[in-house]
């Protein structure tokens, strides 16, 4: 089993608690670095749509800015228009904010800070701190060397401060082709560390920039973008994942080369989640190859997907709470994630009825053209959302493996010549059993004792099983969406030689029943919004669903997997 990756305290229920984030927050403030001040931020590259991830580091640097009193800035890194689009830059906004975290009016973005970076970057030229590298970029990976080999200086290195800025300026005015040039920072070819092997800072590219347009023929690399727009901001501790650690003597090495503020940057390992991919590359060739139906597929680890799922807000926060922040990677068991969307859901999603596969049942002896309305409470966690009625009709629909023929022991349900509850509703006793030319039961012939109403006989008599059912005649035809694990191996980016992730990707994640049944309480209910189908897991309301049609996505079934594996430790 994968292990967790801290054990939760507790005394430390609430928030974030205590970590080795918070210790290091805490002898800033002690010290006196930033005087007292804690300013986070999240700077997502609009290159795609945010993930699970994406919200660990989100309500981490939201979170520590909530509990120190602090702020919260969002930032977009758009450094790359190749890869860039104003649809992810928008998405990412509405996934944030639906989030919960409040970046007040600090909405900001690298693009804004080109015209301080290219003054920047001319600084490095003029104190013989960068250069301009007529090296292609094959040549260049050649001469940086390898992890046991030490690169060498680029021929070009040592041209004149005139000649470097007279090419930057040129490179900048847009008068070379892309990659026939670029700017490099003059650091060290023998550093152990590659990033430190003159990175490059600029390069060419002629592309329209989703905000700046077509002002820029260069473009910084996110390695020069980075640590000054933290800088620009005054964030005090910018967390990022482990693996820029390797990256922060460059951005040390920059912010002292220029002499500006220096925040604090401090790593954490990323989530990983069993059965889901979070790799941005990987989740965008599962969109444009279709294997879903986009973004917010219900099945995708994005944001998008789970709100659409029926996630909500308070349980993936609950969640990355539990989890918490380390500084090694590990994996998190999905089941973790659906425990936390269970338990928020328990509380606050109302129950309904619904029967997704359904068998007909006739109930003899019930008046024909009766219709009558049973109390039915709403949810029995919270009390004070009250009931409503649900009407009981001669036929009905249970679902087809709440009854057998010919039950084993242990089957409880209805069977021939046995007597059950309807859920708020009477005892019945099945009599008939009819079946089509090929055998397949149709539909069931029962009678109901009238004195059973409110599930209870007065003659203390008891049964052994209880099922849901919905009025044949005013129940709600409506899709049934059921989802299931996208990847059918427990870690979808290690497979066998020769296959991708593309390979293991599970060919049941996804099945529709277009004939499913809901009582008529929940006709009308906007997309979204959340129940619980009794016995049969949680569901929410598809924006797919019309006046016509009603959708629903299951969101999680109801055996909490994650609870047992804890008490099983
Ligand atoms: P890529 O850089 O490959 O496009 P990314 O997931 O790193 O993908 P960013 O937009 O750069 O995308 O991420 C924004 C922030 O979210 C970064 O600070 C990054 O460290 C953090 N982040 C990304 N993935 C995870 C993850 N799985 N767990 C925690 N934090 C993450
Ligand atoms: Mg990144």
């Amino acid at each position: 089993m994968a292990s967790g990756e801290s054990t939760p305290n507790p005394e430390e229920e609430s928030g974030l608690g205590r970590n080795f984030i918070t210790q290091i927050i805490d002898e800033h403030n002690a010290s006196g670095r930033f005087d007292g001040r804690v300013h986070t931020r999240f700077p997502p590259e609009p290159n795609g749509y945010l993930h699970i991830g994406h919200a660990k580091s989100i309500n981490l640097n939201f979170g520590l800015a909530e509990q120190y009193g602090g702020k919260f800035n969002l930032r977009f890194d758009d450094t790359n228009p190749t890869k860039e689009k104003q649809e992810y830059i928008e998405a990412i906004i509405e996934d944030v904010r639906w989030l919960g975290a409040d970046w007040e009016d600090r909405l900001f973005y690298a693009s804004d800070y080109f015209g301080q970076l290219y003054e920047w970057a001319v600084r490095l030229i003029k104190q013989g701190d960068a250069y301009v590298d007529h090296l292609n970029a094959d040549e260049i990976r050649e001469y940086r060397g390898t992890l046991t080999e030490p690169g060498k200086d680029s021929p070009y290195r040592d041209r004149s401060v005139e000649e470097n800025l007279d090419l930057f300026e040129r490179m900048k005015a847009g008068e070379f082709d892309e990659g026939e040039c670029v700017l490099r920072a003059a650091i060290d070819m023998a550093s152990p560390n590659i990033n430190m092997r003159d990175p490059v800072l600029y390069r060419i590219l002629h592309e329209a920039h989703p905000r700046t347009g077509t002002e820029w023929h260069i473009y910084p690399m996110y390695d020069w973008a980075h640590g000054q727009s933290d800088s620009i901001e005054e964030v005090t501790h910018s967390l990022c994942t482990l693996e820029f650690e390797a990256h922060r003597p460059l951005y040390e090495w920059c912010l002292e080369k220029l002499g500006i503020y220096q925040p604090q940057q401090i790593e954490f390992a990323r989530l990983a989640l069993t059965y889901t991919i979070l790799s941005k590359r990987k989740l965008i060739q599962l969109v444009e190859e279709g294997h879903v139906s986009g973004w917010d597929d219900p099945r995708m680890p994005t944001i998008s997907g789970l709100r659409r799922r029926g996630y909500t807000p308070e349980a993936i926060r609950a969640f990355t709470d539990q989890i918490g922040v380390a500084k090694a990677n590990s994996m998190i068991e999905i089941e973790q994630l659906e425990h936390f969307i269970r338990q928020d859901l328990n509380y606050s999603a109302n129950r309904v009825m619904s029967v997704l596969n359904p068998l007909k049942v006739v109930i003899e002896n019930y008046p024909e053209g009766q219709v009558e309305q049973l109390e039915a409470v709403n949810n029995p966690e919270d009390e004070s959302a009250g009931t409503r009625m649900v009407p009981f009709s001669r036929e009905l629909y249970i679902e087809q493996d709440d009854f057998m023929e010919d039950p084993p022991k242990k089957f409880y349900r209805l069977a021939p010549g046995r007597e059950v509850r309807l859920r708020y509703g009477y005892f019945i006793t099945c009599t008939d059993v009819i079946k089509d030319a090929d055998g397949n039961i149709v539909e069931l012939r029962c009678t109901y004792d009238p004195e059973t109403r409110g599930g209870h006989a007065p003659d203390g008599r008891r049964v052994k099983a209880t099922l849901h059912w919905v009025s044949v005649e005013k129940a709600l035809q409506a899709e049934v969406r059921l989802y299931d694990r996208l990847f059918s191996q427990e870690d979808p980016s290690k497979v066998a030689n020769g296959q991708t992730f593309i390979d293991v990707l599970n060919p049941d994640s996804l099945q529709v029943i277009e004939r499913a049944y809901v009582e008529p309480s929940v006709q009308g209910a906007e997309a979204g919004t959340r129940y619980q189908f009794e016995r049969l897991g949680y569901f929410c309301v598809d924006p797919d669903s019309t006046d016509e049609k009603m959708v629903f996505n299951r969101t999680v079934g109801l055996r909490d997997t994650w609870a047992k594996i804890q008490k099983q430790k």
